[in-house]
């Protein structure tokens, strides 16, 4: 009979040291051992690629596209190439695969690639030769064989579109914390674990900063009908299952994105601005129109490019966060939620709204108490009151 196969991608945090990657190889080895075919995803030990970042930083402020991919791609082969010796060591044959040599093709944006195919040959060989395969998270080459990376965060996407090209029975993605909350339990103490989150609910949080998951992960599984879990690499537990295309819950969950920048822009450019950033694969977060006070909100990160094109359109910027409230009734909570803010003294530049969305631009340092009075408001006290009413009911 033909064994389940299952994709587990491990995190930087959950790699980040020799006893880790032990304590990593000894949970392949149980799903191995459980009768199952694993392939493995990794991404680089943590902080390793922020070092790489800043060297490149150090040369160039906007360092060679290709080059930042040859460098950054370096990482994940580390955690891969030791946690392939490690498995050998304990005695179960295992063997490494960069993104290349796994076949994973990207097109050619480099930083920020899109898979377009992977070719499961060489990975399919080593599974029937009883290898255990770890292939490089975040990384593909492109047509030309150049290396590609796939954005921040993008071994989680590695990981779902193996699975989905290899058919495979499940994707598990281990990680620091034990599921997807309500809000970063690193941030919000009283933020809940859910056991499930539907598709549209789950793609709004990525989509808004909830790095817990790479936004293009959750599409391509979304998209494919591939469930998806979230576990922790420390605790054993159930984690969370993101499942399902109906998201009716009023709020869902607060997402954060730190380390954006406000740029304001004279109102008569803010539209070739937009344009020119589209051509540049530079991201608009937000777009705010305002005859004196237009701007546009995108990743601190893309400023220098940003300034090297535009430099005397450009006003000036200020560094910002995004706070998003994810969920049906978000947008209807637009003026409470302000006032809310505005009584604890937390001053908004900007507020926009989607379907699902109430986005408020704040300053970096009050964004982490906007979340908890958020959440305290919309959610741990919603449930309260749900609660008592339960209680009320079945009394
Ligand atoms: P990995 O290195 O395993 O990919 P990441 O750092 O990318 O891990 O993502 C896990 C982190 O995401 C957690 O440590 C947590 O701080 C953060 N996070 C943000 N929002 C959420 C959320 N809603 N639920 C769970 N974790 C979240
Ligand atoms: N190592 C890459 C990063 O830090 C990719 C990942 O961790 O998913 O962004
Ligand atoms: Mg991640």
């Amino acid at each position: 009979m033909k064994k389940p196969l299952i994709v587990q991608k491990f995190g930087g945090t959950s790699v980040g040291s020799i006893e880790r990657i032990e304590n990593v190889a000894e949970q392949i080895i149980k799903a191995k051992n459980d009768g199952n075919q694993v392939v493995v995803v990794v991404s680089a030990m943590s902080g390793e690629t922020n070092r790489l970042m800043d060297l490149a930083k150090q040369v160039d402020d906007v360092p060679c596209a290709r080059e930042l991919d040859v460098l950054l791609s370096s990482g994940e082969q580390v955690s891969m190439a030791l946690l392939a010796m490690m498995l050998s060591k304990l005695g179960h044959p295992a063997r490494s695969l960069t993104g290349g040599q796994a076949h994973i093709i990207t097109d050619g944006q480099h930083n920020d690639a899109t898979i377009k195919h992977i070719d499961t040959k060489v990975i399919k060989d080593l599974l029937a030769q009883e290898q255990i395969v770890i292939v490089a998270g975040f990384q593909g080459i492109n047509d030309n064989g150049d290396i590609t990376t796939l954005g921040r965060g993008g071994s989680d996407t590695s990981a779902v579109v193996l699975a989905g090209a290899l058919a495979a029975d499940e994707c598990q993605i281990f990680t620091d914390v034990d599921g997807v909350y309500t809000s970063d339990p690193r941030v919000v103490p009283s933020a809940q674990k859910m056991e499930v989150i539907d598709f549209p609910s789950m793609t709004e949080m990525a989509r808004k900063g909830a790095k817990v998951l790479h936004l293009p992960c959750v599409e391509f599984a979304w998209s494919n009908n591939l469930p998806l879990r979230v576990l922790s690499s420390f605790t054993p537990s159930q984690g969370t299952l993101v499942t399902g295309d109906i998201g009716d819950k009023p709020v869902v969950g607060i997402a954060i994105q730190r380390e954006m920048s406000l740029i304001h822009i004279d109102n008569t450019y803010l539209s070739s601005v937009q344009k020119q950033c589209q051509m540049l694969g530079i991201a608009i977060w937000n777009v705010i129109e305002h005859p004196e006070r237009a701007g546009i909100v995108i990743k601190r990160d893309a400023n220098a490019k940003l300034s090297l094109v535009f430099g005397d359109k450009i006003r000036n910027s200020e560094e910002v966060s995004l706070l998003t409230t994810v969920g049906l009734q978000a947008k209807g909570l637009k003026d409470h939620a302000h006032e809310l803010l505005c009584q604890q003294d937390v001053s908004v530049s900007h507020i926009s709204t989607t379907d699902r969305t109430l986005v408020f631009v704040v300053l970096p340092n009050c964004v982490d108490k906007a979340a908890n009075i958020l959440h305290d408001a919309y959610i741990t006290e919603s449930e309260a009151f749900d609660c008592q009413q339960k209680h009320a009911f079945l009394d």
